[in-house]
């Protein structure tokens, strides 16, 4: 088996209550975080639970900033916890070291024990494997592919059109993708997010099992997501609400 859980899903900034981008997948025995976006921290702590690793997908601040939070967390009250697996493309680690003013001894560098991951890149972390795949976004970026007992979930993190997010999601039980705007897409589009029915037509080519939609802008009407998705895609759609958790 394996289990999403929605820990945030707001794209670009985080509003009362719902969170920027976080995830826990957790097949039962691994529990692995997909990004940690500003008010995934308290979310997760609600929870209870620290995840054996955390996949962030890329630098920007609405899919990373709570590490810092979760660093201090770590540091002060969870002596327990060293060494926690960050796997994360080039320049989001030294960054969030730089701001935690992480010099060569720092506790910042015995909180985690960080890899920096670029697209094609496998791994496995428990029982779930691992692989990563390439985006569309202005800086270093990737989708994460999970495969845990028989089933699989595609995460697209932050892409545009291309790259492998619909070659990595073919046949995939679910696919968690990124529909940061609505409505018709325009002719000057901004190339490195997807519009709601262009995560439809990624779900109905790959033929995945079912859509989950997120990274919206935090303004959008949901429903009107997933209708526009759904108008291209045959399967269910769902829009990634925090505290909602999927069976993949
Ligand atoms: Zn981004």
């Amino acid at each position: 088996m394996m289990r999403l859980t929605v820990l945030g899903s707001n794209g670009t900034y985080p509003t009362p209550g719902r969170p920027a981008s976080g995830y826990l997948v957790d097949d039962g025995d691994t529990v692995l975080m997909l990004d940690c976006g500003p008010g995934t921290f308290p979310a997760l702590l609600a929870r209870g639970e620290i995840p054996d690793a955390i996949v962030v997908t890329h630098r920007h601040g609405d899919h990373c900033l709570d590490l810092l939070s979760l660093f201090n967390y770590l540091r002060f009250d969870r002596a327990d916890v060293r060494g926690l697996p960050l796997y994360a493309p080039d320049g989001v680690y030294r960054r969030l070291a730089d701001f935690a003013g992480a010099g060569d001894e720092h506790a910042f560098h015995r909180a985690f024990d960080h890899r920096t991951v670029a697209p094609g890149d496998r791994f496995e972390v428990g029982g779930i494997a691992v692989g990563l795949g390439a985006v569309a976004h202005p800086v270093p970026a990737v989708c994460v592919g999970l495969t845990a007992g028989g089933r699989r979930l595609l995460y697209s993190g932050d892409t545009g059109p291309g790259g492998d997010v619909a070659v990595m999601a073919s046949g995939a039980d679910l696919l968690l993708c990124e529909a940061t705007h609505q409505g018709p897409v325009s002719g000057d589009r901004y190339p490195y997010h997807l519009y709601a029915s262009e995560a439809g037509q990624v779900a109905a080519s790959a033929g995945v099992g079912r859509l989950v939609l997120t990274h919206l802008g935090p303004t959008l009407d949901p429903a009107v997501s997933i209708a526009e998705a759904a108008a291209v895609f045959n399967g269910p759609v769902a829009h990634a609400e925090p505290g909602m958790e999927v069976d993949v």
